[in-house]
């Protein structure tokens, strides 16, 4: 298996990845972006991302994201789909290993996002990739012409049941509350011709045998018996994200709520590894405020690496 060496390993592809490589490879640091997969990160699978500055407001978080990506790539950083599943930053060399190879890098960043869920119904772990999904924008077009069930009321959910519109026979949206009124996203989704929102009710199990989902159990609060529905794909958006850290086995301290702890130059308590983006668990989860870290983070990588006393802007007044 390959050994890789270079100055900077950034772990994920989102905007805080890429916009931390788009400043590290100006700044002339050999960086290795190492990216599970392009399409399933927060921005990837935006709807729609209109509040981004400087870019049309209708452009998609996928589309929006492949500038970033190929603008980074423009200035030399090495992209490279490969899932990172464990780390060793005990040493000045940080490891980074994947089924790919070993990624040694002087730094390293953390930009893996919080896209991370706990399963929290009956079934979704046993049948997680065999029917359940977290990514509509992924795994939509499997269900073509066939019925799915969305769970959850969050922008989240609701922003995937109507990419799940343009796919599935029917979009069973289970809500244990009702949308709100003046949530336009949700009264545009009720719209949808094919959706069937089934209000009030809670999934109670995910059904299957070794071909996969089979159906689901829910229960609408007024009523006292359970009722099963035939579907054949379920897309959970309930438990909110959850910071992506388990490959760091615990080597970087993290806060109770999940996220990793940085000081202002996103430097975590580690020497040597930086923390940027949603894996911080801030309160404003945001595609600027995730590019903004990486570019804060760059600027100190360059001056940890070169010993430099100042930071080192990267543009000069004329
Ligand atoms: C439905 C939804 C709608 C949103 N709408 C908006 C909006 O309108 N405007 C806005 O500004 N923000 C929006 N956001 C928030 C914004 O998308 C996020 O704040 C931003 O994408 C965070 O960037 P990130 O780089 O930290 O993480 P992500 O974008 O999640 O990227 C993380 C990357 O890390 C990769 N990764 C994860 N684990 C590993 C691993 N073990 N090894 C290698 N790679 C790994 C993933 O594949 C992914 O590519 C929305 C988020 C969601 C979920």
């Amino acid at each position: 298996m390959e050994t890789i060496e270079t100055d900077v390993v950034i772990v994920g592809g989102g905007p805080a990845g890429c916009s931390c490589a788009l400043y590290t490879s100006r700044a002339d640091l050999k960086t290795i972006i190492l990216d599970k997969n392009p399409s399933v990160g927060a921005l990837a699978i935006t709807h729609q991302i209109a509040n981004y500055p400087g870019v049309p407001t209708d452009i998609s978080g996928d589309d929006l994201l492949k500038l970033m990506r190929d603008q980074a790539i423009q200035y030399g950083t090495d992209y490279r789909r490969a899932q990172v599943f464990g780390v060793d930053i005990t040493g000045e060399w940080k490891s980074v290993y994947t089924p790919e190879g070993t990624f040694k890098g002087r730094a390293l960043v953390v930009a893996s996002g919080a896209m991370g869920r706990p399963a929290s119904f009956k079934g979704e772990a046993e049948f997680l990739g065999k029917g359940v999904s977290y990514c509509a924008t992924c795994d939509g077009a499997f269900y073509k012409g066939r019925e799915v069930a969305v769970v959850g009321v969050n922008k989240e959910a609701i922003e995937e049941a109507q990419v799940l519109t343009k796919f599935a026979s029917t979009v069973h949206w289970l809500t244990s509350n009702d949308p709100k009124e003046e949530d336009m996203h949700a009264q545009a989704l009720l719209n949808e011709p094919n959706v069937k929102h089934w209000s009030k009710t809670r999934l109670m199990q995910i059904e299957g045998n070794e071909t996969g989902v089979t159906g689901i159990s829910l229960k609408n609060r007024t009523k006292d018996e359970n009722q099963s529905l035939p579907i054949e794909g379920v897309f959970v958006y309930m438990s909110g994200s959850k910071p992506i850290t388990d490959f760091l086995g615990g080597q970087i301290a993290v806060k109770e709520d999940g996220g990793v702890v940085v000081d202002d130059f996103m430097s975590t308590t580690s020497d040597g590894v930086w923390a940027i983006g949603d894996i911080r668990n801030t309160p404003f989860k945001q595609a600027v405020v995730a590019a903004s870290d990486g570019c804060i983070a760059a600027m100190a990588i360059d001056r940890y690496l070169n010993s430099r006393k100042s930071i080192r802007v990267d543009w000069v007044h004329s």
